[in-house]
């Protein structure tokens, strides 16, 4: 038995990995008697490499979006070169990373979806820019949002695509009430007022909550 240094658990030998310089094959026989094993357990090791991988797929991803914008910009114009946007407009991999892990995290700020229920997870989270007329400041000129809304905001600024996030809360005011009253959807009962916040939805037809 032996006790890993960092979860302190006391587990079998074999629960740690085997030194890298003693794991050769042609001399693992001999090895095997005397190998030196890892002082962290395969639980806490692989836990530390899950955490260091999501911290690469975040910084990985926050490359790339500089990358494809960085071309897309320049191309139209807007910046001078691709590398402006580190250098003058803050697109900063370690804040981006952070951020698009908080989005991810948190869900979609505009139709509040959960990247976790999407198809594609971690590649649903897209940069948009706010405005693609403006210039491209990193924070008041984009957002992280998911691939669904960014290709239905398309071109349009974030006032003209405002438009559509009212909707999506009046859409899910009515996925409420259809989920307490069913009825509340048919023809005789659409024409209601949608309640404010926190007020008690009223009942109709033969519904009760
Ligand atoms: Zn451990
Ligand atoms: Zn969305």
């Amino acid at each position: 038995m032996k006790i890993c240094t960092r979860c302190g658990g006391e587990y079998p030998e074999h629960w740690f990995r085997i030194s890298r310089s003693h794991s050769d094959k042609s001399r693992e026989r001999f090895y095997r008697r005397f190998a030196t094993r890892a002082p962290v357990c395969k639980g806490c090791e692989r836990t530390a490499k899950d955490a260091n991988k999501r911290k690469h797929r975040a910084a990985f991803k926050a490359r790339t979006a500089i990358n494809r914008h960085g071309k897309n910009l320049a191309d139209k114009g807007i910046i001078g070169n691709p590398k402006e946007l580190e250098t003058l407009y803050g697109w900063d991999v370690r804040i981006m990373a952070h951020e698009l892990e908080h989005t991810y995290s948190n869900g979609c700020p505009i139709c509040h979806d959960s990247f976790a229920s999407m198809v594609n997870g971690y590649r649903d989270l897209t940069l948009d820019i706010k405005d693609p007329k403006q210039k491209p400041w990193y924070g008041s000129n984009t957002q992280w949002i998911c691939l669904s809304c960014n290709v239905s905001k398309s071109n349009r600024t974030m006032e003209e695509f405002g438009e559509d996030q009212h909707w999506w809360r009046a859409w899910e005011e009515n996925q409420k009430r259809m989920s307490i009253n069913p009825y509340c959807a048919l023809p005789l009962f659409h024409n209601y007022d949608l309640p404010a916040k926190g007020d008690q939805l009223p009942l109709m037809g033969f519904g009760t909550a």
